[in-house]
């Protein structure tokens, strides 16, 4: 058993725990390629809206698995 986290937020850096609940962005740029958005809170995936400009995004809420 390990205590090390899934995912760190991409926002505030808080770990994520395998289990726990991430966040991640609908709009497909933030899913794919090099950088994988994911967040603690919907207010963390809130605060990356005006950076990343989408015209239209919603939030997906998931398990936080190790990939
Ligand atoms: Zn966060
Ligand atoms: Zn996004």
């Amino acid at each position: 058993m390990t205590s090390s986290p899934a995912f760190v937020c991409s926002m505030c850096r808080k770990p994520i725990a395998v289990g726990g609940k991430a966040i991640r962005c609908s709009v497909s740029t933030c899913n794919s390629g090099r950088v994988k958005l994911v967040f603690c809170s919907a207010g963390c995936w809130d605060s990356h809206l005006p950076t990343a400009r989408h015209r239209s995004a919603y939030f997906v809420e998931e398990i936080a698995r190790r990939e």
